[in-house]
Order: structure tokens, then sequence, then C-alpha cells
């Protein structure tokens, strides 16, 4: 056999079964028709657009933040869209219990039939309206922690058939988003800050995870985690920010080994970005990057293919996070030099703290 031929077959069989994987992998929005999902940080940027995109697709959907009037909007914009149901729990991240009790919320009430449980209240002292008094639903499904379900489902009460009446609140997709505010420059030796921020970015995720994965173990789910560039390369003037994401990728792929030792059917995709076109990002970053942000509508809609397929990795945009990247291993000097050259140096060491 010449040469050729022994390097031709096996480069053939390869871009066979490239092929193979990849049309066996083909995303349909109908994966996540109905699906329970969980999206925190949906009040702005990536998390709403994610909720959005939820929506079209028919899932129930729960968002947490800590801006409660955002979060009403979201709900009732995913409800416009298509949201098989759609509520909201606000609280800060900071707070480890807050984390656990949204999961508690999805345990009791995520996809909960029939659609006459029109909203559950969670806040201490909260009226719960009768089934049968529209004006006073109407109010009370924009309070705090409350459920929203489509107006088309708000009045009618069918009767649950079997199948139906064995739908109890569960968890199919845990989308880990949130990510508390740092500020932009060179670090500046504060412990606290970077005590807090992992507290947020990446203790919070670890308590959600834990709570949620007796649910995700039954549904056999998915646990979404949203990181960076920033998480898997040095980066300057975030040292808080990527120490969390860094530590995110760490326990998120030790995580995963532990899963497919125990057989345990969840899947994690860890997603690593570039710059996105969120107020905060543009806000913090536009001024000093030189490079322009990709649209968040599109990045979010990508995390969510990469969910349902069960993706370990997805880098958005690719040319920009997964091609560097390849560098890192045989030329990691230059990587750091390609990655200080996105900044216009002079503006960015003396550049302020973000506003929020
Ligand atoms: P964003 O627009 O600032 O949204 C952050 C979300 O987190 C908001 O909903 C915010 O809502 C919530 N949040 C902030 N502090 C919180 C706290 N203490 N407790 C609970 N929720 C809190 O951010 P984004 O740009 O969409 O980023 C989303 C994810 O993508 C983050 O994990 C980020 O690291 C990652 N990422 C973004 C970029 C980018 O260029 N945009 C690049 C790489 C990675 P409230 O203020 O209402 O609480």
């Amino acid at each position: 056999m010449g040469r050729l031929q022994k390097i031709l077959i096996p480069f053939l069989g390869l871009v066979l079964a490239f092929w193979f994987y990849s049309a066996r992998d083909t995303f349909k929005p109908e994966m996540l028709r109905g699906k329970r999902v969980i999206v925190t940080g949906a009040s702005t940027g990536i998390g709403e657009q994610m909720a959005y995109h939820l929506a079209r697709m028919g899932s129930h959907i729960l968002v947490t933040a800590r801006t409660e009037a955002r979060l009403q909007n979201v709900v009732r914009r995913c409800l416009e869209l298509g949201a098989a149901s759609a509520r909201f729990v606000s609280g800060t991240m900071e707070d480890t219990a807050f984390a656990q009790h949204v999961v508690r919320e999805a345990q009791t009430s995520l996809a909960l039939w029939p659609p006459v449980i029109l909203l559950q209240c969670h806040s201490p002292g909260f009226h719960q309206p009768s089934a049968g008094d529209p004006a006073a639903l109407a109010t009370a499904a924009m309070g705090h922690g409350s459920e929203m379900l489509q107006p088309s489902s708000m009045w009618s009460a069918p009767s649950p058939s079997p199948a139906h009446r064995q739908l109890r609140g569960g968890l199919d997709m845990l989308i880990l988003n949130h990510v508390g505010a740092s500020y932009f420059g060179f670090f500046d030796g504060d412990v606290e800050h970077v005590r807090k921020l992992l507290e947020i970015n990446f203790l919070s995720y670890v308590a959600m995870t834990t709570s949620a994965l007796p649910m995700l173990k039954e549904s056999e789910g998915s646990i979404v985690v949203v990181s960076s560039m920033a998480g898997k390369v040095g980066f300057p003037f975030t040292v808080p920010y990527s120490a969390t994401k860094f530590a995110l990728d760490g326990f998120f792929s030790s995580l995963r080994q532990e899963f497919t030792i125990q057989s345990i059917n969840v899947s994690i995709t860890l997603c690593i970005l570039g710059f996105i076109d969120t107020e905060r990002a543009v806000r913090a970053a536009a001024e000093v990057l030189q490079e322009r942000p990709a649209p968040r509508d599109e990045c979010a809609l990508e995390i969510l293919k990469g969910a349902a397929l069960r993706r370990r990795e997805l880098y958005y945009r690719y040319s920009s996070t997964r091609l560097p990247l390849l560098l890192r291993d045989c030329a990691a000097e230059l990587l750091d030099y390609l990655v200080r050259s996105r900044y216009r140096l002079p503006a960015a060491p003396g550049a302020p703290r973000p506003p929020h």
C-alpha cells in the first residue's frame, strides 16, 4: 500500500466519523418544548435573551435575578412569546440560602398541572386570591415570586388527563448565568471583593447544582454553566472575575468526570464566551477593547443549542474563543500576547469601576 493510501484512508475515516457525529446531533427547537428550565441572571443581557428563546420554544421557565420590576417584564414577554409557563423569584445570589430556595421553587411548582393553578405566592403574608376572582388574580400575578400562565389558559381549567395528572414540579435544565458586579482595572488588593464575587459567581452555582441534582438525575437533565474566555486564559483588568470563572471550570469539569464514573446521566455544558453586546459588558469594555461585540440574542440561542445537544463545551464566537485557545498548550506566551493586544492599553488601567 502506498504512503498516500496509508494517510488517506484514516483521514477519510475521520471525516466520515465527524460527518456522522455532526449529522446525528442536529438541534431542533422541539427538543426544548415543555422542558422545565431555570435561568439565573435573566433580568437583562444574555440570560434575558435565553428566556425569550426558551419561551418561543414552549418551555416552562423560572427566571431569577435581584430586580423584580425587570423580571416582571421578562415574564410578561415570555408569555407573549409562547412560554408554557413563566414565573420569577427575585433575590440575591450572595446568599446561598436564596440559591437553594430558587431550586425548591422549581421542585414545587414548575410545570404543575392543571393550569387553574395560576399563581403561587412565596412572600410571607402574601394573599393568594381565589381562582374565581379574575381581577385579583391579574393584580396578584404581578406580585413578588408569582407565577404567570398563558392568557389563553388563565381562566379555563380543563380536567387533567391521567398523563397530565402525573406531571409534578421538577427540572430538566439548570442554566447558571448570573454574574456579580466587579471593577475593570488593575487588581486593587481588595480580598473581600474577591470573596464576595466568589460567593455570587461560584459558590451560588455550586449550591444550586447541589440542590438541583436529585431532580436533574430523575429527568436525566442538563446543567449549563455560562463562563468566559477569561475563565480559560489569564485576562488583565478583570482578575477577581477571571478567578471566579476559572473556579467554575475546575468544579464542573471535575464533577463531569465523577458523573461519568458513576453513570449519572446529567450533562454539563461549560460555555466559553467572547465579548458579547450586553449593556454591562459594552459599558465596561467597549472603550478599551479593540473588537466588536457579538449579538446577545444569537449568543443565547447558541448556548441553548449546545445545552440541548448535551455538548461538554460551547464556544461563542468560535473564531474569537476556540481558535485562539488552540495556542494555549503549544504557544502560551503568544496567546498571552494576543490577549493583551486586544486592549487599548493607555485607557484601561485608569478606567473607573462599572456603575452597577
Ligand atoms: P448582565 O447583563 O450584567 O446580567 C447579569 C445578570 O445577573 C442580571 O440579570 C443581574 O440582574 C444578575 N445579577 C447580578 N448580580 C446578582 C446577584 N448578586 N444576585 C443575583 N443575580 C444577580 O451580564 P451578561 O453580560 O448578560 O453576562 C451573562 C453571563 O455571560 C455571565 O456569566 C458573564 O460572565 C458571561 N459572559 C458575558 C460576556 C459579555 O461580554 N457580555 C463575556 C463572557 C462571559 P440584577 O442586577 O437584577 O440582579
